[in-house]
């Protein structure tokens, strides 16, 4: 851009990003490192792959791709206005629930303007406001969880928008009920919770808020949910909201006319639909995070009991370096280091054998490491 003096229109809060850590295409890993079939457990997909019945809706609406997408997603809401006996007015659906953290963050945040989250927490949140100029406050986990009261005692008149992710990512745990019901006791009425479920099929924690038992009764209250996780579908990108009417309107306002593709509305449904996938699926990672939790203790880790499709583990080792070497074996997790945890890998529940062959080549770096 030499001779055009843009740095001047652009802000500093924009210079001062740091875009979203990009992980290396599997392919590429595969020739950097000469691994035959990496796995990876990295990014708490679903090991399984999508519903073959969303497969089969794929194929099948391929033919209308020359098509726009339905702007207003009508059979994905009814699909999901009829699972959770909610109106469609009251459902937004996004490009990923990335999109939808986005477009609330554009509606509700400025300069000047805060928005509390949790360290460590979803890093998209405060990526995002800091892209239009807000001002992130930031509040420590507490023993590995969300810390309601000090999130509570940092809201002041600037704040408006506090996000929890529910299960936690990357710890995996959860709020209690009675921490949440105080917390929305202290909480001003103009300041609105997000509950960001990404993971909440997996949860097995019977006391801990779902953020749909408070529609229609606290207004603060906003649910985002995905198809990513449990679902399978990652790479089609699509996630929903369920709030008050009212933002919802506001969401569909600021939205791009076509944020869902033909293919993702169509698979959505198809996968809502196939209940034995997400129950496989269920099953898969329930015995999953069993076999590993008990081998990663056998070997002296400490394991973070969890209500997602992932593990938060206590290595005592440079987790920095225990990543390199496991991408070395073709099994590719994530370092916790740059969450500030330097000693702690997380792990997503994989196959049977991609669970052995993680341990398996763990065992082998540990071994490797500690000689
Ligand atoms: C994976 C994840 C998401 C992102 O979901 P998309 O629908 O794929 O954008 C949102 N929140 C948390 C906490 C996640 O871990």
């Amino acid at each position: 851009m030499e001779g055009l003096p843009i740095e001047n229109y652009i802000p500093n809060y924009i210079k001062e990003l740091i875009p979203y850590p990009p992980g290396k295409p599997i392919e590429e890993l595969e020739r950097q490192y000469n691994v035959k079939n990496p796995i990876k457990l990295a990014s708490n997909e679903n090991p399984l792959g999508p519903s073959p019945k969303a497969i089969e809706a794929i194929k099948l609406a391929t033919k209308d791709l020359n098509r726009y997408p339905d702007g207003s997603a009508f059979y994905l809401k009814e699909a999901l206005s009829n699972k959770y006996g909610i109106s469609q007015e009251q459902i937004v659906i996004g490009n990923g629930s990335d999109e939808l953290i986005d477009l609330l963050i554009r509606l509700f945040i400025q300069p000047s303007i805060q928005c509390i989250t949790s360290h460590p927490s979803f890093l998209v949140y405060k990526k995002r406001v800091q892209s239009v100029g807000g001002e992130n406050i930031i509040v420590p986990l507490k023993n590995f969880r969300h810390d309601l009261v000090t999130i509570s005692k940092s809201v002041t008149d600037k704040t408006r928008l506090i996000f929890l992710d529910n299960p936690n990512n990357p710890t995996g745990s959860t709020i209690s009920q009675k921490d949440f019901s105080q917390f929305l006791n202290d909480l001003p009425e103009d300041v609105l919770v997000i509950l960001d479920e990404a993971y909440m099929e997996f949860c097995r924690d019977h006391d801990t808020p779902r953020g749909l038992e408070y529609l229609g009764k606290d207004s603060r209250i906003i649910t985002l949910r995905t198809f990513s996780k449990a679902y399978g579908l990652a790479g089609l990108r699509l996630g929903y909201g369920i709030m008050h009417p009212n933002i919802a309107s506001y969401i569909e306002r600021i939205r791009q006319p076509f944020n869902v593709n033909t293919l993702a509305q169509k698979a959505a449904i198809a996968a809502l639909n196939d209940t034995s996938h997400l129950e496989k699926t269920l099953q898969l990672t329930w015995e999953g995070i069993n076999y590993l939790s008990k081998q990663l203790k056998k070997l002296g880790c400490k394991v973070y009991p969890t209500n997602t499709n992932f593990l938060l583990i206590d290595i005592s080792l440079d987790a920095q370096t225990v990543y390199e070497e496991m991408l070395k074996k073709g099994v590719i997790i994530r370092s916790m280091s740059s969450y500030g945890f330097t000693n702690f890998i997380r792990v997503t529940i994989g196959t049977e054998d991609e669970n052995k062959k993680f341990i398996s080549c763990f065992k082998d770096v540990l071994k490797k490491l500690k000689k």
